[in-house]
């Protein structure tokens, strides 16, 4: 028996949320390029502060692969459409989608105005059917493909403040059993992964008292609010987004050619 292979060598992928320079969505994109795909990475903000989406690019560019920049709404379908659509036409029919982008709004339920619900479904939930579905359409023709949602801890831990945002992550495991279900005789794997606490821009505003700006936290109380997190998790330390990556390559690879409408906990055992 010879060992699966996480070569992605040959494969084209759509990364969303793609632009943060610490953000998982770049350590995906960059991943994947470095085991061989073509990466076209996608996100709102273009170039603001430290999310650089061209510059994302480049880096998959320096592996030696073929990449594409493009500005997407993914609550939008307009855009979504337009985004897959120049990804086929630059880069060629479109093998791995990974649904990343997300915001988070921090209220309570009572607090919480319906606008801000339907922003955090739109984004983090509506995204994943338009984006799934635009891309599952050449999937279904060619029978072959793999779908990645990123889900959270949130979706299966109710953290308070966070009812939108949980209940969007949780809808996004759902979705991708439904969609396991719908494509699996196309020969379409659907997975989802559940972070923890992930070292990253919205990984450092995910926490109690940040409101739902994002605010300078005093260093005291951020290492107050940490000391409680890592008390519940057993590998005692927040994760790098390249630990996430890793998981994320694992499910686009041959390697989980029999995994499908699975969600893969990567949270350093959260949930033990
Ligand atoms: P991040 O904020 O660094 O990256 C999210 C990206 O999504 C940003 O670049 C943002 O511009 C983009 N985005 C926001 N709205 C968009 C829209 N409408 N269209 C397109 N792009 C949009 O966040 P991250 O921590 O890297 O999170 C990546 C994923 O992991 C998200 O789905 C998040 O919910 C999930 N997650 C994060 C953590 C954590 O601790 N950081 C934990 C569990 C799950």
């Amino acid at each position: 028996m010879s060992v699966p292979s996480l070569s992605l060598e040959g494969k084209v992928a759509i990364v969303t949320g793609a632009a943060s320079r610490r953000g998982m969505g770049r350590a995906i994109a960059l991943t994947f390029a470095e085991a061989g795909a073509d990466v076209a990475v996608s996100d709102l903000v273009v170039d603001s502060g430290d999310r650089n989406l061209c510059a994302v690019a480049e880096e998959i560019n320096k592996f030696g692969r073929r990449s594409l920049a493009i500005q997407a709404d993914v609550s939008k379908k307009g855009d979504v459409d337009d985004m897959v659509r120049q990804a086929t036409d630059e880069l060629g029919p479109v093998d791995i989608l990974v649904n990343n982008a997300a915001i988070i709004k921090i209220s309570t339920v009572l607090e919480t105005d319906e606008d801000s619900w339907d922003s955090v479904m739109d984004v983090n939930l509506k995204s994943c059917f338009l984006c799934s579905k635009a891309v599952s359409k050449g999937m279904v023709e060619r029978k072959s493909g793999c779908i990645i949602s990123i889900s959270s801890m949130n979706a299966l831990d109710a953290v308070p403040a966070r009812a939108s945002y949980n209940t969007s992550k949780a809808g996004i495991i759902m979705l991708t059993r439904s969609l396991a279900r719908e494509l699996g005789s196309y020969n379409i794997r659907v997975n989802a992964i559940a972070p923890g606490a992930i070292r990253t821009d919205m990984g450092q505003h995910n926490r109690p008292g940040t409101g739902d700006k994002h605010v300078e936290i005093d260093p005291e109380q951020m290492k107050r609010m940490e000391a409680q997190l890592l008390a519940r998790i057993p590998l005692g330390r927040m994760a790098e987004s390249s630990e996430v990556a890793s998981a994320a390559l694992f499910l686009a690879s041959d390697a989980a050619s029999y995994i499908t409408g699975h969600t893969l906990n990567v949270e350093g055992g959260w949930l033990a």
